[in-house]
């Protein structure tokens, strides 16, 4: 095969802009296809970028924009219910360790980034299927329009239409046991001078942050067996979720029924079950391929999914230039799939310890602190955070 000079580009949440961005440095013309009618439309809730994430946007040159919408988090400080300090975790010089963002204005950026530099972006493009005839790809769209490249990359998320394409029997998403909750609170609680506060609760799990300013941000994942969609989650209505939230958190000494209490049911984010999808069998089939969530979803405990999409699309696009494109998708997939699958398998130990029934949580309890020193030990977080990206180093076909 040869080398791709034009992309389809699936989905424009977090990996397709970042993608069509790198793609273009290296010399390939994208187009990214987005199903919804604008960037940020129906997205909901936030997120935490982590240092490796912002490096490898940092490749492209839109690191500095994405820290102008985000909240820098200097330390993360693990809880116990009793308000027991387990263990905390932070850059000795003070460096953030994360920002946190709104989802909706993250996604904005990337997407309003991209089209100024030129990569057509176009809106209410909802893939139907792809035809791959060896020399190139045509994609149909439900709007009854087609479109053709040289490769489709799949960024659709953690539903992808391509992964089903390149894949049929890849297995779907699972259930991690939780649902998510989230959004500010006008409660007044102390400031946490820039630390993030993680409370592993008696019955479910409480995060928050309280900005020198007294701004709260809070989420909680609260255990539920059952899976639930997003609409699932708000026709139960907010003030339910509240009551049963403060419920929850009532015998647990942190400020987190305080907090539920400052909350107004009108903003409360409901994103239902949280997912978990294990690095998918099948990255690429011929001149597709999948990027960010649609080929690996490693569930929200992580704090790494949009990183580890971010550094996928910059990779990808760095192989595009070097190889022909069945080299270039075996040599990405190379580069990527090992410590995504590392990343993958923390986040389900960490969704366990989240998701602990009573005679788990006893022993939970008991072992946690030595392991959250050993888990938080900087050299235990380096080989994610400090991940960095050569962009300039030639990428060797596998052999
Ligand atoms: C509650 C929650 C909290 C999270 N917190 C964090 C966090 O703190 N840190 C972190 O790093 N990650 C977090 N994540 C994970 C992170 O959001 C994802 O890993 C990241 O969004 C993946 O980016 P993506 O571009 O692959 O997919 P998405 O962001 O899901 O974007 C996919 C895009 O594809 C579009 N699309 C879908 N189907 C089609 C189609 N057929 N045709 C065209 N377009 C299509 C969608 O509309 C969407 O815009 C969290 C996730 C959740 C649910």
């Amino acid at each position: 095969m040869s080398t791709a000079r034009t992309a389809l580009v699936v989905g424009g949440g977090i990996a397709g802009p970042v993608a069509a961005m790198a793609l273009q440095k290296a010399g390939v013309e994208a187009t990214v296809c987005e199903a919804h009618p604008s960037s940020a439309d129906g997205v909901g809730g936030g997120l935490g970028l982590a240092p490796n994430g912002l490096n490898a946007l940092g490749v492209i040159g839109i690191d500095e924009a994405v820290r102008d919408i985000g909240i820098p988090v200097s330390s993360m400080l693990m809880r116990s219910w009793t308000g027991k300090r387990l263990a905390e975790f932070g850059e000795p010089s003070g460096a953030p360790i994360m920002y946190t963002m709104w989802r909706s204005d993250l996604y904005r950026v990337l997407c309003d980034e991209a089209a100024r530099r030129g990569v057509r972006i176009r809106y209410g493009a909802r893939l139907a299927s792809a035809q791959d005839d060896g020399d190139g790809v045509t994609a149909s769209f439900m709007d009854g329009t087609r479109a053709t490249a040289d490769i489709l990359v799949g960024a659709d998320g953690i539903r992808s239409t391509v992964r089903s394409l390149v894949d049929p029997s890849a297995p779907a998403p699972s259930h991690t046991g939780l649902l998510g909750f989230g959004g500010w609170s006008s409660a007044k609680v102390p400031s946490t001078n820039g630390a993030m506060h993680m409370v592993f609760g008696k019955r479910a799990f409480f995060s928050y942050t309280v900005e020198d300013n007294g701004r709260v941000g809070w989420f909680a994942n609260l255990p539920h067996k059952e899976r639930m969609t997003s609409a699932e989650t708000t026709a139960v209505g907010a003030r339910e979720w509240l009551r049963v939230l403060r419920e929850v958190f009532a015998g647990d000494r942190v400020p987190a029924v305080e907090i539920l209490r400052g909350v107004d049911p009108d903003e409360l984010v409901m994103t239902g079950s949280l997912e978990i999808m294990p690095p998918a069998p099948r990255w690429h089939r011929g001149r597709m391929v999948l990027i960010g969530d649609a080929a690996h979803a490693p569930s929200p405990s992580s704090g790494q999914g949009a990183s580890q999409a971010i550094e996928g699309a910059v990779h990808l696009a760095r192989c595009l230039r070097d190889l022909p494109v069945d080299a270039a998708f075996q040599a990405y997939e190379g580069l990527r799939r090992e410590r995504v699958e590392r990343i993958t398998a923390a986040a389900a130990r960490t969704n366990r310890n989240k998701a602990a029934g009573p005679v788990a949580r006893v022993l939970r309890d008991l072992v946690m602190p030595t392991m959250m020193r050993l888990m938080t030990k900087p050299d235990q977080l380096a080989w994610q955070y400090d991940y960095r990206i050569d962009w300039d180093a030639r990428v060797p076909a596998l052999t």
